[in-house]
């Protein structure tokens, strides 16, 4: 974002305006984040903020700012009218409309400013701010940067530096994964000089679990696949393997992450059913060279960044495992890697 943009931004943001802010569809804790820090931030100077979730978020990012309550979206008038007649639409952490689904219509509609900040690859082109550099951390490591920009980092208090510090943990497994850099550290100092507790923090959000959720992920980790000729391995869960575990949106959150624990693997996928949406949602991480934001669009339409992506499958749970498979077999190289 160049220094013109930020004084048209700074600009635009000098008068009250009426500001709508929305995460991508199933936010996660960066999403949130984001989101909830960017509002209480633009509170403070005096707009009226609505955040708008596409839908539901876990329970684990509950706990956030109480008074910066996010609207879960319904195609009712209030929703409409907010983004419609917003002056300015922040987009966080996702960067093509379609990770939005029914809301793209409407905010295509709205006369808004949009400002998009963003760490995914390959932006696409419908905001008039565009905040996209996709080696950062996250969006929220960005997120404090466009305070920063705008000059306003004196305003960032304990109760932003909260959403902001759960967005950069979560979106770097706790500042373990290759985008951590010296200035996110730089960042997260500051934000612990606002007086919070990293350690609450992250007993928020990691140790909050019910214990449906715990057995789930053992019955999760019971039933993974390893291809050890390609290095990989995957988990599928099934609505009717949830439901035994009276499954909550964020259950199977990170699940994933174990099977690249596993000595030698290099991809991992986990494959779990929606029967609502009749949708397969479909998590894929990597470490090291392998791209699974390559992999994914190229096999599944998604995206996301190199060592963590995503993507939706209309297809059946079976279909989809069995594509999979066979797609695999065209990245021999995984059979190499070290
Ligand atoms: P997760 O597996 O945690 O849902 O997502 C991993 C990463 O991929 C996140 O950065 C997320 O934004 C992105 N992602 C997840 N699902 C999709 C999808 O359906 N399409 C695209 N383009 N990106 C996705
Ligand atoms: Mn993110």
């Amino acid at each position: 974002m160049t220094d013109i943009e930020i004084h048209k931004i700074k600009n635009l943001i000098s008068a009250t305006k009426n500001i709508v802010i929305i995460p991508h569809k199933n936010p996660d804790g960066d999403a949130i984040g984001s989101c909830m820090g960017l509002g209480i931030f633009l509170k403070k100077l005096n707009h009226k903020v609505d955040i708008i979730s596409p839908n539901q978020y876990p329970d684990f990012l509950k706990w956030m700012d109480s008074n910066n309550e996010i609207i879960i979206f319904s195609e009712n008038e209030n929703c409409l009218d907010k983004i419609i007649n917003a002056d300015i639409i922040f987009t966080l952490d996702f960067n093509n409309l379609v990770r939005i689904s029914t809301m793209k219509e409407y905010v295509e509609k709205s006369n808004a400013e949009i400002i998009m900040i963003d760490h995914h690859e390959n932006p696409d082109n419908y905001a008039d701010f565009m905040y996209s550099v996709p080696e950062m951390s996250s969006t929220c490591e960005m997120i404090f940067h466009f305070i920063n920009k705008l000059g306003y980092k004196n305003l960032i208090d304990s109760s932003i530096s909260k959403c902001i510090y759960a967005g950069i943990m979560t979106d770097t497994g706790s500042f373990k994964f290759p985008s951590t850099t010296y200035v996110t550290h730089e960042v997260v100092s500051t934000l612990l000089k606002t007086g919070i507790s990293h350690s609450e923090i992250h007993n928020q959000v990691y140790d909050n679990n019910r214990v449906e959720r715990i057995k789930l992920l053992s019955f999760a980790l019971k039933k993974i696949k390893v291809i050890e000729n390609f290095n990989t391995c995957y988990i599928t869960l099934s609505q009717k393997e949830l439901n035994k575990f009276s499954y909550k949106k964020g259950d199977t959150e990170g699940i994933v992450n174990y099977g690249l624990s596993i000595k030698n693997i290099k991809f991992a996928a986990i494959f779990t059913e929606n029967s609502n949406e009749n949708i397969i949602k479909i998590s894929l991480r990597s470490r090291g060279s392998f791209d699974v934001n390559k992999f994914s669009k190229e096999v599944f339409g998604g995206g996301g960044h190199k060592n963590a992506a995503g993507a939706i499958s209309k297809k059946s749970l079976t279909k989809t495992v069995k594509y999979f498979l066979e797609k695999l077999n065209n990245y021999k190289e995984l059979k190499y890697l070290k």
